[in-house]
């Protein structure tokens, strides 16, 4: 008897894990509180407009809008775009997913750094696309060496701006001459998830390049400085026409009435973003100021969140001491990310990082 069978590229990848749900690791080391800095949300909440916005939403029983007529019009004036150059997504994952179902194949290579947002490699692997990555130069994109690996049959390069895990970016001189080099039929996406947090002067201003490159596609999302993780709600801006056939490829309802509302909401509260993104600056430097005191590796970060490496431990052991103590960062194998959260959450942590280096010297 034959068994039932996926394709076999999924069976080298796993599913997406979130860790340990705060109940289990309160409950594994008897903890009563936990502080979750592993995601990079918004450790301040959304606009208490939101809120306001969902609880006059009444009728449950139709579909929502599937052309999301209205945060169109928003987010297009907000822009100064036209509303035909926008795409609205479950988040950026699902906009990642599109782009890769839509656009990558096995005739085709995709290009990307290493390490970055793990969802470009996800997918590519998924639709048995050519994965050609290229490793990070002191935790920068090495935008020479990825031209280098764009050929005839290079259809997507991810640029994450700034990374994730590292918070490094590209400026604007490297950005427009890496998009001289590209060719035009290589789809340059460009991932601003954490675009509003950006405070460097010389971080680009996209939308302007739109107009002179049709394959360039920006990536923005309501998941991180708005707050609106739960609701799962992105865009992707591009060229008309590009839009128009990445569009049949996205499901008719792909953003609930809920997220929309939230996100409309959202977007007329930009002095809640604005203090945020201050915030974090503030507590930004804090970060680097302790990771002076003590020697830690660290990159300056244009994110809501901090990649350091602590010289003489592992990153594993780094994550478990934390997560002992209640709080939960990302590890990864050669440093940890951690979530810029507010004053309070970041004192405590300050306290515990020193503590554990004062112990173990
Ligand atoms: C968080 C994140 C995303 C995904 O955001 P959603 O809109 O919540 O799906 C995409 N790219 C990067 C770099 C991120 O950090």
């Amino acid at each position: 008897m034959k068994e039932v069978k996926v394709n076999r590229e999924l069976l080298t990848l796993k599913a997406y894990s979130p860790g340990k749900s705060s109940e289990e690791v309160k409950r594994e080391y008897g903890l009563t509180k936990i502080v979750k800095l592993a995601s990079n949300e918004n450790p301040y909440g959304s606009s208490p407009l939101v809120r306001e916005a969902i609880s006059s939403l009444e009728n449950f029983a139709v579909y929502p809008d599937g052309a999301a007529v209205t945060l169109r019009e928003k987010v297009a004036k907000l822009l100064e775009v036209d509303e035909h150059q926008l795409i609205f997504t479950s988040g950026l994952d699902e906009l990642i997913q599109i782009i890769s179902r839509a656009m990558l194949s096995e005739d085709s290579n995709t290009v990307m750094a290493a390490e970055t947002f793990s969802q470009y490699r996800h997918h590519a692997v998924i639709q048995k696309a050519e994965i050609r990555e290229v490793p990070l130069k002191d935790g920068c994109h090495d935008l020479n060496a990825m031209a280098a690996q764009i050929d005839e049959r290079t259809q997507v390069v991810w640029i994450c701006n700034p990374n994730n895990p590292t918070g490094t970016y590209v400026n604007r001189e490297e950005l427009q001459a890496f998009l001289k080099m590209v060719p035009p039929h290589a789809l340059v996406v460009l991932d601003e998830a954490y675009y509003e947090y950006a405070a460097a002067d010389d971080y680009p201003d996209t939308i302007p390049l739109l107009d002179r490159y049709k394959n360039l596609l920006i990536m923005r999302t309501f998941s991180k400085a708005y707050g609106l993780a739960a609701f799962r709600i992105g865009y992707g801006i591009a060229d008309a026409g590009l839009i128009k056939q990445l569009d049949v490829a996205r499901l008719p309802f792909n953003t609930s009435a809920l997220a929309q509302t939230a996100a409309i909401a959202a977007l007329q509260d930009q002095t809640f973003v604005e203090k945020c993104v201050s915030e974090n600056v503030n507590e930004l430097q804090k970060f680097y100021d302790i990771c002076k005191r003590h020697n830690f590796e660290y990159y300056p970060s244009q994110g809501n969140f901090i990649f350091i490496r602590i010289p003489g431990k592992e990153s594993a052991d780094v994550f478990q001491y934390l997560l002992e103590k209640g709080f939960v960062v990302r590890p990864f194998p050669n440093g940890i990310r951690i979530t810029v959260g507010t004053k309070e959450q970041n004192e405590e942590l300050f306290q515990l990082l020193e503590k554990m280096v004062l112990v173990t010297q």
